[in-house]
């Protein structure tokens, strides 16, 4: 499909006390919008996609780790949107949320006039998405890569393809919006991560273990 004929507007926002990033991406063209991963704060997200004139369909997971989900049931509950995660955290979404549906590997899902693609990243958790807006590029990690590092990686094997291969297949000047307020700076692009972040630096499993800290599966 083209879904670069629309650019879509990535709104990035600190909630709750964990240092979480939410994020609102609404198409400015038909009005709109998703919610990535809304963990706290939820009027506070709604505010900000009312104020641009925007209205909730779609609620993102990256994964549904409580600091991730935390406010699902109340986003769920006043958007009336339909959440979209992978299949493995389908059973896990749905104790918040009544309307959910699994999205395929690489499924360009419609959003106004345009469409963010799911891209499976496991690792950090087995059912995790990273979700690739095409114009202008960005993509939302969760906890699979932060600015300057990455998150724990309960399969590492899993993780190093994800980002290694997932994450090094996306256009480099792609904007990185990771799930948490980690890094030096709130965001980055995958060109500085790939030259800069040892997560992405170490390109074999026991270098990437090495890094860290964690025994290499054999
Ligand atoms: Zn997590
Ligand atoms: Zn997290």
């Amino acid at each position: 499909m083209d879904a670069s004929a629309s650019p879509l507007e990535v709104v990035q926002l600190e909630v709750g006390l964990l240092q979480n990033f939410c994020e609102v991406i609404g198409c400015p063209r038909t009005g709109e919008a998703a919610l990535v991963d809304p963990a706290f704060e939820v009027d506070r997200l709604l505010r900000e996609a009312t104020r641009r004139g925007w209205r909730v369909t779609t609620i993102f997971l990256t994964h549904t780790h409580d600091d991730h989900v935390a406010g699902l049931d109340e986003a769920a509950e006043l958007t009336g949107a339909t959440v979209r995660c992978h299949p493995l955290e389908l059973a896990a979404a749905r104790v918040h949320a009544p309307h959910v549906l699994a999205v395929t590997d690489d499924e360009w899902v419609p959003l106004g006039a345009a469409a963010v693609r799911a891209i499976y990243a496991p690792g950090h958790t087995p059912g995790c998405v990273c979700w690739f807006v095409p114009e202008p590029a960005a993509v939302i990690t969760g906890d699979v890569l932060f600015v300057g590092s990455c998150g724990s990686a309960a399969d590492p094997r899993a993780m190093l393809d994800t980002l290694q291969r997932r994450l090094g297949g996306l256009p480099e000047h792609a904007r990185l919006y990771p799930g948490h307020d980690y890094g030096k700076t709130p965001t980055s692009t995958l060109a500085w991560e790939f030259a800069h972040n040892p997560a992405l630096r170490a390109d074999t499993l026991a270098s990437f273990c090495a890094y860290k800290q964690i025994p290499a599966p054999r």
